[in-house]
């Protein structure tokens, strides 16, 4: 279809989402086993997401480049078929962090959310055609990712495999993506620091820190697993982030003042279970009996080179790692494959620039915990992945770039 009805499809997409809101925080929430408040602000940023690449179609793709005798003409063209596969943290935003861009472009969609959780993207598709995009552009197709997960992957009519999950999946997904050159998008694991300068606002840092590792029961790629502290205010901090974490709301995740629910599965818990061995300095509560697969908020006294701090957890469970200065604070954010996100603490802008730039991660934020804004790209460095989401740079995942030229003889 053309660009301005690709922009009216995803503008009525944004608006059937938009309609129905808390039905599909509701779906989501149970979907995931995780809190409604949370799954409230997930979908807002799902209405947001498609309403940002609605207006991409409309934007000037191309460029034309005067050369000897003519003009070159660039044009973005569609890649076809695309495969989504999606993890289960977050199945929804995740989704349409792809969906948005790959509709945008032109391309058709064939979308594999997790085993675990394939009900609100199930609901996605019905509310595709309810907007009006045609029958066949947006497949839901659920099932196991060593069987559909790898069909797509290597399948000679899928061109592009855009993937969130694991850097262990990852790499399977770029090895089997090679028998066909396809394109592929990784978004994979993290591990990532928060860097607490001793020149902090050290309440305030530590007030946040523990939303940035037990948001979503840490089943977050870009949770600041690792809480780096200056050791002349390590003692201090310590207590304060103690008592931050203390005060984290678990308990039913349908309560809107729930801050943090149970994790995704019996298996998952005991994998995170399994990195709780060390110096525990904080264990939280967990509610009492009932359903669920509950974990506390749990801090470990650790060096960055122990297993706590190497591998992702992907639950609630941070390291808090101490470090003596500045080039020390770079040194233990940088020792670790995967470069995804990370914070830096202080009130010496100067120094938050320089270690903002210093650190091999993806998506950075200075005093804040934040990481993912629909119009900024988002994505990794090293084994985090490759490849940009969100912001318009997620456009050139989704396209490829053609190039006329057009004789002047
Ligand atoms: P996972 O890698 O186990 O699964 C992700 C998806 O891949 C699922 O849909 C799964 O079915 C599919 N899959 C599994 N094996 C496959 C195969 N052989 N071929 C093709 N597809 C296959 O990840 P998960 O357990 O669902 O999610 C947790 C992981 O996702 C964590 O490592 C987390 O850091 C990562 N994650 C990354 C981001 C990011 O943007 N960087 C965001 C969220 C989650
Ligand atoms: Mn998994």
């Amino acid at each position: 279809v053309t660009p301005d009805e690709r922009s009216s499809l995803i503008h009525a997409l944004a608006h059937e989402i938009e309609a129905r809101a808390e039905e599909l925080a509701v779906l989501e929430a149970r979907n995931a086993g995780k809190t409604i408040g949370d799954a409230r602000g997930e979908v807002g940023m799902v209405v947001d997401t498609f309403r940002y690449y609605a207006s991409a179609p409309l934007r000037p793709g191309g460029e034309t480049i005067p050369v000897a005798g003519g003009v070159d003409m660039t044009f973005r063209e569609p890649l076809g078929v695309v495969g989504l596969i999606v993890p289960w943290n977050f199945p929804l935003n995740i989704a349409s962090w792809k969906l948005g861009p790959s509709l945008a472009c032109g391309n058709t969609v064939v979308l594999k959310p997790a085993e675990l959780t394939p009900l609100s993207a199930l609901r996605l598709g019905e509310l595709c055609l309810e907007a009006g995009i045609p029958e066949g552009v947006v497949n839901i197709l659920p099932g196991k990712g060593s069987i559909v997960g790898r069909r797509l992957v290597e399948h000679p009519d899928v061109a592009k495999i855009g993937f969130t999950g694991s850097t262990e999946v990852g790499r399977s997904v770029m090895e089997g993506a090679a028998g066909t050159i396809k394109r592929v998008t990784l978004e994979l694991g993290g591990k990532s620091a928060n860097v607490i300068f001793a020149d902090a606002d050290l309440e305030k840092a530590a007030a946040a820190a523990p939303y940035a590792v037990f948001d979503n029961a840490g089943q977050d790629c870009c949770a600041r697993s690792r809480i780096l502290v200056e050791s002349s205010a390590y003692d201090r901090f310590l207590e304060l982030l103690i008592e931050a974490t203390a005060g984290v709301e678990v308990g039913d995740p349908a309560d809107p003042g729930t801050e943090m629910g149970p994790l995704i599965s019996e298996e998952h818990r005991r994998k995170v279970a399994s990195f709780v061995n060390g110096d525990v300095a904080f264990s939280g509560a967990v509610p009492e009996g009932g359903r669920g697969f509950w974990f506390p908020c749990t801090l470990v006294e650790a060096s960055n080179d122990d297993r706590v701090a190497r591998e992702e957890v992907f639950g609630p469970v941070a390291a808090v790692i101490s470090f003596a200065d500045e080039a020390e604070a770079v040194r233990l954010a940088n020792d670790t494959p995967y470069g995804l996100s990370g914070s830096i603490w202080t009130r010496d802008g100067a120094r938050a620039l320089r270690v903002a730039r210093a650190v091999e991660a993806g998506v950075l934020s200075v005093n804040s915990n934040s990481s993912v804004r629909v119009a900024t790209p988002f994505g990794g460095f090293k084994q985090s992945g490759f490849g940009r989401e969100l912001g318009m740079q997620a456009l050139e995942g989704y396209s490829e770039t053609k190039n006329v030229y057009f004789s002047l003889e």
